[in-house]
């Protein structure tokens, strides 16, 4: 068996350790003489897995009571028009765009009110958070929306901005769990978990109680009102079960790991590594400031197309995959999940030494 270190920006690598555990219960879990794909979602062997899932990540997070935990379906983009749609009273709300993510969700909220962009990074490529210590939030608005972590452009808010009193949701799609976040300064959290949690098609919603109402848009599909799916415990339908047990094994491994304090701390540790050499390569340059770089997703360039395409290729049959940057960037970005061990950083970095060397 030979893994590569996949830097891929979702679906993304997992623990080993949770593949191997998954490998080892998939033709009998615990004794049941089943798989988990194959047994039924209103069994008493899934309660105990979606229960314990949330539980853990109720724990990792210090998710406070008033708030529900929501395994849904549709991915992250489900929510793009699930937001508007349960959130949207006055047919208001402000978006910050900060990337291709935010940029979707604001034009999927479009489809259902009024939406003012308050702030945008857009000017420069999102190679920046705007500041939003004062921004001209609407007196209206329902909400403010913000992607956390931009996947593509490598960038993560650092402060929680300034909504004036406002509800804030958050995309937190490619950051979730890396490090610890205070879920009370946020109305709605929510990720598709394909990033850093498991596989695709599951999104959590994390929505504070009394934004969970009948009070939906008119013509609200059943399935995407939160309240339905709130109401019976995320199991109104048949829930993506064999991805929540994958979730759940994940969330038992951080636990295992420390938490989200020692996730933080492993996590900026192996940031470290790849921002220090790049901070001071001749060959390759970051491209977002310094103050804003995410811990997830680090995007890179050598300036020359040609010469990525080289890395991109040359670094592949080293056994670094997924390296090619986004369409809307070029270049490089490698994603160091949570998943991604130290030694793959590391290795990263030796190569991109050796390729500078040889092509300098
Ligand atoms: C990947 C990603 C999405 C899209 O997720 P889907 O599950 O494919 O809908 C949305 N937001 C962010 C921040 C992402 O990284």
């Amino acid at each position: 068996m030979a893994r590569v270190y996949n830097f891929s920006a979702g679906p993304a690598v997992l623990p080993e350790e949770v593949l191997k555990e998954a490998a080892d219960e998939m033709l009998d879990y615990r004794g049941c003489g089943m798989s988990v794909m194959e047994m039924s979602h209103r069994s008493q062997m899934f309660a105990d897995i979606i229960e314990t899932a949330e539980a853990d990540l109720r724990e990792l997070m210090n998710i406070p009571d008033n708030y529900k935990v929501l395994f849904l379906q549709g991915g992250a983009s489900q929510q793009f028009s699930a937001i508007p749609m349960n959130l949207m009273k006055n047919k208001v709300a402000d978006y910050i765009i900060t990337g291709q993510w935010a940029k979707k969700a604001c034009q999927e909220a479009q489809r259902y009110g009024k939406v003012n962009i308050v702030a945008s990074s857009e000017d420069k490529t999102f190679t920046y958070i705007p500041d939003c210590s004062d921004l001209p939030i609407s007196d209206d608005a329902d909400y403010v929306y913000v992607c956390w972590n931009n996947t593509i452009y490598g960038t993560k808010y650092n402060k929680i901005p300034n909504t004036k009193g406002k509800i804030l949701v958050a995309d937190m799609s490619s950051s979730i769990l890396s490090e610890p976040v205070n879920v009370e300064d946020f109305g709605v959290i929510y990720f598709g978990v394909q990033k850093n949690v498991g596989p695709a098609g599951v999104v959590v919603c994390i929505i504070r109680e009394d934004l969970i109402t009948d009070d939906v848009l008119p013509g609200t599909p059943t399935m995407l009102k939160w309240k339905t799916q709130a109401d019976a415990d995320s199991l109104y339908n048949t829930p993506p079960c064999y991805g929540i047990y994958i979730c759940g094994k994940v969330f038992k491994w951080i636990k295992n790991q420390g938490g989200l304090e020692a996730m933080k701390e492993k996590n900026e540790e192996k940031a470290k590594i790849l921002y220090d050499f790049l901070d001071q390569s001749e060959l390759f340059k970051g491209t977002v400031v310094k103050e804003d770089r995410s811990l997830m997703n680090v995007p890179f360039v050598t300036g020359d197309k040609d010469l990525d395409a080289k890395f991109v290729a040359e670094a592949k049959a080293e056994g670094l995959e997924n390296l090619k940057g986004h369409r809307t960037v070029g270049g490089m970005r490698a994603s160091i999940y949570n998943a991604m061990p130290k030694e793959g950083v590391e290795k990263l970095v030796a190569f991109m030494k050796k390729f500078e060397e040889e092509n300098k």
